[in-house]
């Protein structure tokens, strides 16, 4: 079969669904091939045993309405853009924290309350919390007034610098700044100061001082204004109403497709060739897969090859799916928690848990007197490498350090380790198999020293090959990969003559 079609994309993640649904919407027909038998990548949802988990993501940005996230609120604005309906549930609380020294605090969705909790903890820095986070309120006063649209397209940047000068000159100059030094020109308290690495390490699996201050406005403000908000039905229902929007413009979703490479011909991308052979041509093709997929691996030509030094390397999860008796679990738990047991290595390997408790909004995704608890870790998918997936071995380093993150987590959770009814766990190895994600890896980071603007655009080296997710611009999270996908697709349209509408 040797189809064409205007734009092929490679990836049902949410950047690749995104960039295809808002593409076709605008008349452009698109195809979108998936490996799996589901859409949504990291942010997808899979069944076991009556259990609905979140494979990955499950803490949602972008779902607040205009009035309180101006045009941050992405997936509000998609949705009503393709007139698809996806209700979500408020969350009161972001993360709760549980860190060493009997410090507990939640990051409550009312800001004051948040910044009174945090004042209580740390008296002697009242004006500093206040004044550090008035900056990110700075960011996100700015962004949230402004059109997404592509950065490499210099309609939207004139459109940008016209209608808000101030505003553009502002953010131009907020780019060169990093979260953690700004909260060192207000804190001095170190333990405030590791508070504030960990805030950034939550969602960028990063310290404060590596992480981008634009990056930072995004989170840590809009919770206080959008709010999180989480999908009835989980995180599968983002990717099912993306899909649902591509096929009632037409579109077309093709899964257990998966591509092995990406034909280029005198240097441009021509199409795409999957396992079984097929061919299929387009104007543009969109690669949603990590940066080093895309061209260590679907591009054989080694003048595109990119090497492994050009960014860091995040690294991959070690996760924990349980179905647990509902006992377990106290009425006024929060959905998402982050503990750390020691400061010295929070940032190492396993160092951080994650966990949340879907089920506390939504509890149609467990059976009944039931609960889901998804805990994770950051892993190397290296240390794993020398199992085989089918040997004694792995299964029992696998359970080893799944026990030792249960009793960990017992003491927020005693009990836990009893009450499991259902446990189903994944390596580094399992994240690669079933993303196709170089080493398992959350995704490529910038350098010490690099700003954000240096993090991939949409456009690539290879003329009409486009990249959406999280390998570009601005980075890791749904919410970014979102904005990815808008800013690629918008690219595109532009190129082809056919400019997206402003998303209302
Ligand atoms: C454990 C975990 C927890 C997270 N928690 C959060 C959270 O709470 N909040 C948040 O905002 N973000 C969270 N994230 C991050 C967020 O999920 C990701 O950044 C985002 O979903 C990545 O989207 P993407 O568009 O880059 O594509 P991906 O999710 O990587 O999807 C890419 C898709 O492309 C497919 N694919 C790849 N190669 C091919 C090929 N050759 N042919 C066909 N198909 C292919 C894959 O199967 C996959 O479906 C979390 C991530 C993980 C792993």
């Amino acid at each position: 079969m040797n189809e064409s079609v205007d734009v092929i994309v490679i990836g049902s993640g949410i950047g690749g669904l995104t960039s295809a649904a808002l593409l076709q919407e605008r008349g452009f027909s698109t195809l979108v091939f998936e490996k799996n038998r589901y859409p949504g990548g990291s942010c997808s949802s899979f069944q076991r045993e009556g259990y609905c988990f979140d494979a990955g993501a499950s803490v949602f940005y972008g779902f607040g309405e205009n009035s309180k996230s101006g045009t941050l609120n992405l997936h509000t604005r998609i949705f009503r853009k393709l007139g698809i309906e996806l209700p979500t549930i408020h969350d009161p609380v972001q993360i709760h924290y549980h860190l060493p020294n009997g410090f507990s605090l939640p990051a409550y969705y009312d800001r004051q309350t948040f910044l009174d909790a945090l004042a209580l903890r740390f008296p002697h820095e009242r004006e500093g919390i206040e004044k550090f986070y008035s900056e990110l309120d700075d960011v996100f006063d700015i962004l949230s007034s402004l059109p997404a649209g592509s950065l490499e397209d210099l309609v939207h940047l004139a459109t940008i610098g016209v209608s808000f000068p101030a505003k553009a000159i502002a953010l131009a100059i907020k780019t060169f700044r990093s979260m953690g030094k700004t909260a060192r020109r207000y804190i001095r308290d170190e333990e405030l100061l590791r508070f504030i690495d960990i805030e950034a390490y939550a969602w960028a699996v990063q310290d404060a001082v590596a992480t981008p201050l634009v990056n930072a406005g995004i989170c840590l403000a809009d919770r206080h204004y959008g709010g999180i908000n989480y999908p009835v039905g989980g995180s599968g229902a983002i990717p099912k109403a993306l899909c649902q929007g591509i096929e009632k413009f037409g579109g077309r979703i093709c899964y257990q497709s998966e591509v092995t490479s990406i034909l280029l011909e005198h240097g441009e991308a021509r199409g795409v060739r999957l396992a079984d052979g097929n061919e299929y041509y387009a104007k543009a093709v969109i690669s949603n897969a990590t940066v080093w997929d895309t061209f260590n691996r679907l591009i054989t030509d080694s003048r595109y090859s990119v090497d492994e030094n050009r960014f860091l390397r995040a690294p991959s999860w070690f996760q924990l799916y349980l179905g647990v008796d509902a006992s377990v679990i106290p009425e006024d738990f929060y959905v998402h928690h982050i503990l750390v047991d020691n400061w010295d290595d929070y940032n190492k390997p396993g160092g951080t848990i994650y966990l949340s408790v879907p089920t506390m909004l939504d509890p149609s995704l467990a059976p009944q007197g039931k609960h889901i608890v998804h805990a994770f870790v950051t892993a190397e998918a290296d240390q794993w490498q020398q199992y085989d997936r089918e040997n004694g071995a792995y299964r029992n380093t696998k359970e080893a350090l799944a026990a030792s993150i249960l009793s960990r987590t017992e003491r927020i959770l005693p009990g836990l380790s009893n009450a499991i009814e259902l446990k189903v766990l994944a390596t580094p190895l399992t994240h690669q198999r079933y993303l196709n994600r170089y080493k398992g890896s959350y995704g490529p980071l910038l350098k010490p020293g690099q700003y954000i603007l240096q993090k991939p655009q949409n456009t690539t080296a290879i003329k009409n090959l486009f990249a959406a997710g999280d390998s570009t611009f601005p980075g890791q999270g749904v919410i970014a990969v979102t904005y990815s996908g808008i800013s690629c697709a918008s690219y595109i349209a532009r190129q082809f003559g056919k400019p997206l509408d402003e998303l209302l």
